[in-house]
């Protein structure tokens, strides 16, 4: 087994996974299912590499464009290339097709997971090595039936997640106060987060920002549209709890130009946004190097994403303040993974078999395939 090997095969599966609630966030809900793209890359010797793409039309792309990424523009590129040539595929796929910064998060996986199983070695070895065996997870509430939001509010709890974050910003103000009442009223313990997803706008946005802040949160994050950087600079200037750019920030490029204006005290770093594990780096490297903070974010994704993501931050001591991979256990109905995603106690233990250490299971990519159905 070598990485010398070729690359003979490219499997594409577009799935749709059914979702337990409706979840409401500023710039959009998320209702019935959360729709990804699975990639398998096959090298010559029969070895395989699965990576996931997760898109979310309102924030960085349809699952229609992804797929055509993967399958029309980003298949040449790879098909035959060497298993080991991981930075030259991915500058050619930067070049290939603009933006499908998912599509290429899915293929940068795959490659990883495929060198990783034929070296014999994780991902997050590939990525610097290891920094930490665990990532303290954040889940986020964002039902907008709050009464049925209390069930999963005491079953995380009850697992010993300490951290929440708030959705916040897609309905009444009165709203967002009344659960961050109760959040500090019934659970003094947890970390509380604050997100708003670009769901105010620029008149109410100072007022409504600040009037948040008095709930003492850890952060707040993203309270205005993503081109908005000089209304992130003046709400940031305003406040007195760190202000995070999750939208404003996607890739290396974006973390520049937030930085010389000042937009935020720290990144929401996710691969899906970068466009891969190693661009997700480069982006918490240069939060850090700039005195920001960070944390791993994620978009509506299955167990397989969050492997990838959980790889990547075990090798990123740059992000510090934990990750959001939830929603394979808290909100599809099914996950695609062979075994759970490793989620326990209010934390994401990091896998240290071959490549990404757990396999989708193929049966259910071809159960919930929406194109071969
Ligand atoms: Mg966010």
């Amino acid at each position: 087994m070598s990485l010398d090997q070729r690359i003979v095969g490219f499997d594409l599966w577009q799935l749709a996974l059914p979702v337990t609630t409706r979840r409401d966030h500023g710039i959009g809900s998320v209702e019935g299912a959360c729709e990804i793209v699975v990639l398998r890359l096959t090298a010559e010797g029969g070895e395989t590499g699965f990576g996931e793409a997760s898109p979310w039309v309102v924030f960085t792309g349809s699952v229609e464009a992804t797929y055509a990424a993967l399958d029309r523009y980003l298949r040449p590129i790879v098909m035959s290339a060497r298993v080991g040539d991981i930075a030259g595929i991915m500058a050619k796929a930067a070049r290939a097709v603009a933006h499908c910064t998912e599509a290429k998060a899915a293929l940068e996986a795959a490659l990883l997971d495929l060198a990783g199983r034929i070296s014999g070695v994780p991902v997050w070895a590939l990525m610097g090595g290891k920094c930490r065996d665990s990532i303290p997870l954040s889940v986020s509430l964002a039902n907008p039936d709050w009464q049925a939001e209390q069930a999963l509010l005491h079953r995380i709890t009850d697992d010993g997640v300490g951290i929440v974050k708030v959705k916040v910003g897609f309905t009444d103000h009165a709203f967002d106060v009344m659960r961050l009442e109760t959040l500090r009223r019934d659970y003094p313990d947890l970390d509380v987060r604050i997100d708003f997803n670009q769901g105010l706008e620029v008149a109410e946005a100072m007022t409504r920002v600040i009037d948040l802040a008095g709930f003492n949160p850890s952060f707040i994050e993203q309270p205005v549209r993503a081109h908005q950087f000089a209304m992130m600079a003046q709400i940031r200037r305003a406040l007195d709890v760190p202000l995070l750019a999750d939208e404003s920030v996607f890739g290396p490029e974006d973390a520049a130009r937030a930085i010389s204006e000042g937009i935020a005290d720290g990144f929401s770093i996710k691969i899906m946004k970068s466009g891969g594990l190693r661009r997700a780096q480069e982006v918490a490297r240069m939060a850090a190097a700039n005195g920001l903070t960070a944390y791993g974010g994620d978009m509506f994704e299955a167990g397989l994403a969050h492997l990838a993501g959980a790889h990547m931050i075990a090798a990123t001591p740059e992000i510090t303040l934990g990750c959001e991979f939830y929603q394979a256990q808290h909100y599809l109905c099914e996950d695609i993974l062979e075994d759970p995603f490793p989620s326990q106690g209010g934390k994401v233990t990091v896998p240290d078999g071959p490549g990404l250490g757990i396999r989708p299971d193929v049966a259910k990519l071809d159960h919930y395939d929406v194109r071969r159905a």
